[in-house]
This record gives structure tokens, C-alpha cells and sequence, in this order.
């Protein structure tokens, strides 16, 4: 009965999030309102600064950590570089242990595969791990509306489904949410009385789980590494669900990027020795998985069917650029997300994609495209704390620079823009026309100022004074100074 009940409510709660339309995406109105909620802002620091500090402790446990960043770099760089190869490699040894490789050129296409393999095999219940490319295709929404029992498995991906939202971190997608508005939609879901103690909460949502897991005809996951040489999807976890989901139901699916690829076992243990101490601070997550191929004679766990789905989804697009190609070594581990100032201010959401913070700055218009993303290469103070973190040595703010410069190349971005851009080059080519600009500056800008500050500039300044203070300029300018000193 209770089954029923929260099945109802799931199918209504999910008929009313697919009528609902989603807004365009506008960073400044996002990332400004996101600045301005001291909550979530509280609530993104805590994690992440905890897992930044646990990052930089755990590197230098290490015995050179730099050198083994410029190794996993170069691993990732190589495998990139000869990307067709390791392809083809790793097809054949999945094909060797009973498995079959798909190729998606596009979300639209991975999703038909998955659908057809579904329906193939007359699925009806699925088990899903975490996988940012499922979220990067909206793969669980159109399983929904397929009529499809689709459950997230890991903790943090269950909540976001519930609660229709979106992840805002690569690795801990609720990191945006406290306890308390855990416990109240958990409350409101199970129909149960409010508890915020997270052992509670884990424990309802575990009792909840083991049940799908128990009934599920197919389990998805998604791939942190794939070794060409063996054939094996890697998945790094901590709860034991991605395990689960590969090991109970009948037919399994892995959907991965191309990118994901290793060459050998060996450049594996490179990674992994990277990936957890980047991501939260552990010297491996709790599980590490490498699986491949099908269940054998004699073997009581596995799945009769196995399908590896590799997307590309604008991935050879980047692949094809020298220029941009690094940035497909990616690992997925947050750590520049955790390090970078920005997203400490604003949060995931502000990003308008599944891949938030430095990296997606860079990899969400490179795949998606410059026009509609083009004020995100803005959103870095080019600290480079980001290239720090990395652990693949991804030069984040060079790349961001770069993509600064694709924008005003191209002129997609504001006509205002450009005008002021040239009216500065026009100022700064005489001396007296700097004085000119300046003198003209600061006298409008006392002119419109109340005791000592300028509460908002006009347009197009007035993004500076939505979420910052601005002093009145000095009576006298530096010059004027300089010249009654002499
Ligand atoms: S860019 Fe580097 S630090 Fe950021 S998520 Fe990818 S691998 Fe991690």
C-alpha cells in the first residue's frame, strides 16, 4: 500500500516536472541571485572547504605529488592523442568477454540505444548509479516518461530526483542543501514524521532502495576510466550502490564519454591513486570497481547481458581542436570546483549546466556552444587556483582566456560591450584623452554618489553595483596629485 503510495506520488510529481518549462539560461539574474543567499552560501563552503583542506592534506601524503599530476596528465594527454586506437582496442576486449559496445554520436542517440535495449529485453525496472553524462543527457526524464520504474541509487542523486532538482557538484550533487530541507522532502515524500538526524535519513532512504535494488531487470551505471587493454568499466564510489547496480540485475548498461579511456591497468593505478584524494580528501573511496563482459559459467553474480554506451556529444568537436583538446582529460573529480572562489560564491546552479565551476566554464560552451554559454568564461577570477587543484594539470585559466578571446573574435558578445572596449582603446591612445575620459568619469560619477559611495551605476555598469559597493572617486585624480607634489 505504501509502495502504491509513493509510486503515485512519484508518477504525478514527474508528469508535472516534464509539463513544466524550463527557463533560458541567464547567468547574471542566476549567479547574482545565488550570491545573494547566505544559505546556500554557508552550505557550499562547508563541504567545500572541507574537501579542499582534505585535498591538500591528502596530496602530501604522496611522495611527489607534482610529478604524479604531470604523469596522470600525460597519460590522459597520450590516450587523447591516440584516442581512435584505444577505441578500438577496448571494443574488441569487451567484445572478447561477451559484451557489446554502442557508439552515440549525441544525447538524442545514446538515449534511443538505451531505450531500444531496454525494450529489447523487456525491462521494465532500472537501478541507476551516478553518472554525469546521464545527467548531461537528461537520461532518468526520458526513462520516466517512457513509463519506466528508473530510481537514482546513490544518496545524493536520490534526493535530487525526488525533489526534481539538479545536481550542483560533480561529486556531491546536494551540496547545495542542509539537513533540514533534506528531512522536510523526505518528510513530505515517505509520508513520514520530520527527522533531520542523517543517520535517520540514510537509514529511510537505504530500506527504500534495497527493495528496488532487489526487483530491478537493469542496472545503469556510468564509468570513471575505461582500460582499452582489458576491456573493464572502473567506477569509484563510496556507497556500494554503483556495485549493486552491476552485479544484481540481469542486463546491465554503462553509459561513458569517449574521453574516459586508459591505455593499461597500470596508468589505472595512477588515476585512482589521484582521483579519490582530489575529489574528498580519501586515499581511495570505500568501493573501486572494475568490471567487464558477462556473467560466466559457475559465476553467481553479474549480468546475462552487458552494453557499454560511448557518447561523444560534442567530445571529437574539442578532440579536433589542438588548441582546446586538454581539456578532455578531465577526470571528474570537483577538486577545482572545491578550490575556485566563484563557485564558493555562487553555487552550481549558476553555471546553467551539469558541469559546474571552472571546468564547466570551459567544457560546457565548448560542447554546448560559445554563443549560449558566453558569459561563462567570464566567471573565474583567473586565480589559478583551479590549475592547482587539477590533477590532471588541465590549465583552466588559460583555456578560459582563450575562450575570452574566441567571444570578442567572434563579437557574440554585448554591442555595448565592444563599444566601450573601443572607446577605451580610443582614450588610452593620447594623454589627453585619458584626461579627458577621466576627468569626464569621475565627475559623473561624484555627480550621481550619496555620502561617499555610488549605490547603483547606470547601465551597462549597473552588474558591478548589484552585489558590490562602489566609493565615490577621490576629489582629485592620481595625476592631479602627482602633479601639485612636483
Ligand atoms: S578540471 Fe581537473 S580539477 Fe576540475 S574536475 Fe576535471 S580533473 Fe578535477
Amino acid at each position: 500500500m505504501l509502495q502504491q503510495l509513493v509510486q503515485s506520488t512519484i508518477d504525478r510529481k514527474v508528469a508535472e516536472f516534464h509539463a513544466h518549462e524550463l527557463p533560458k539560461f541567464n547567468f547574471d539574474k542566476v549567479s547574482v541571485d545565488s550570491s545573494r543567499n547566505e544559505r546556500l552560501k554557508r552550505a557550499i563552503d562547508n563541504a567545500v572547504v572541507r574537501n579542499d583542506k582534505g585535498r591538500q592534506l591528502k596530496m602530501l601524503e604522496l611522495p611527489d605529488s607534482d610529478r604524479i599530476r604531470t604523469l596522470a596528465g600525460d597519460i590522459k594527454q597520450h590516450t587523447l592523442d591516440y584516442l581512435d586506437y584505444y577505441l578500438i582496442q577496448f571494443t574488441a576486449n569487451v567484445e572478447k568477454r561477451g559484451g557489446q559496445v554502442h557508439f552515440a554520436s549525441d544525447g538524442e542517440h545514446a538515449k534511443q540505444i538505451i531505450l531500444d535495449i531496454v525494450s529489447s529485453a523487456s525491462v521494465k525496472r532500472i537501478i541507476k548509479s551516478k553518472s554525469m553524462v546521464s545527467e548531461e543527457i537528461e537520461l532518468a526524464h526520458v526513462m520516466e516518461a517512457a513509463g519506466l520504474d528508473v530510481v537514482e541509487t546513490d544518496l545524493g542523486e536520490f534526493i535530487v530526483q525526488i525533489d526534481h532538482d539538479k545536481p550542483s557538484h560533480i561529486v556531491t550533487p546536494i551540496i547545495h542543501k542542509d539537513k533540514e530541507s533534506i528531512a522536510k522532502l523526505f518528510s513530505e515524500y515517505f509520508g513520514t514524521p520530520y527527522n533531520d538526524d542523517p543517520e535517520a535519513l540514510t537509514a529511510q532512504a537505504r530500506v527504500y532502495l534495497r527493495d528496488k535494488f532487489r526487483k530491478a531487470d537493469l542496472g545503469m551505471t556510468g564509468g570513471n576510466f575505461l582500460v582499452a587493454e582489458t576491456g573493464d568499466v572502473v567506477t569509484v564510489e563510496n556507497e556500494g550502490n554503483a556495485r549493486q547496480s552491476m552485479t544484481t540485475p540481469r542486463v546491465l548498461i554503462s553509459l561513458v564519454g569517449i574521453e574516459k579511456l586508459v591505455p593499461r591497468m597500470l596508468d589505472l593505478s595512477v588515476m585512482l591513486k589521484l582521483l579519490a584524494r582530489s575529489a574528498t580528501g580519501q586515499t581511495m573511496t570505500i568501493y573501486s570497481s572494475v568490471f567487464g563482459g558477462t556473467r560466466s559459467a559457475g559465476e553467481t553474480d553479474g549480468p546475462e547481458a552487458a552494453h557499454v554506451v560511448l557518447i561523444d556529444n560534442g567530445r571529437t568537436e574539442i578532440l579536433a581542436s589542438e588548441e582546446y583538446r586538454e581539456t578532455l582529460r578531465c577526470i571528474r573529480c570537483g577538486a577545482c570546483l572545491n578550490a575556485c572562489p566563484i563557485y564558493r560564491k555562487i553555487g552550481g546552479h549558476s553555471y546553467g549546466s551539469v558541469y559546474p565551476g571552472p571546468i564547466g566554464a570551459l567544457i560546457t560552451p565548448l560542447m554546448q556552444g560559445l554563443e549560449q554559454y558566453k558569459d561563462l568564461p567570464n566567471a573565474s577570477s583567473l586565480c589559478g587556483a583551479c590549475y592547482e587543484a587539477c590533477p590532471v594539470k588541465i590549465n583552466i585559466p588559460k583555456h578560459l582566456i582563450n575562450l575570452r578571446r574566441d567571444v570578442v573574435k567572434r563579437e557574440i558578445n554585448h554591442p555595448v560591450e565592444r563599444l566601450i572596449y573601443r572607446a577605451y582603446a580610443w582614450a588610452m591612445g593620447r594623454p589627453w584623452r585619458y584626461r579627458l575620459a577621466s576627468w569626464g568619469q569621475k565627475t559623473t560619477l561624484r555627480l550621481i554618489g550619496h555620502k561617499g559611495f555610488v549605490r547603483r551605476l547606470p547601465f551597462p555598469g549597473g552588474g558591478w553595483t548589484q552585489v558590490r559597493d562602489m566609493p565615490e572617486p577621490a576629489k582629485k585624480t592620481f595625476r592631479q596629485l602627482w602633479q601639485n607634489k612636483k
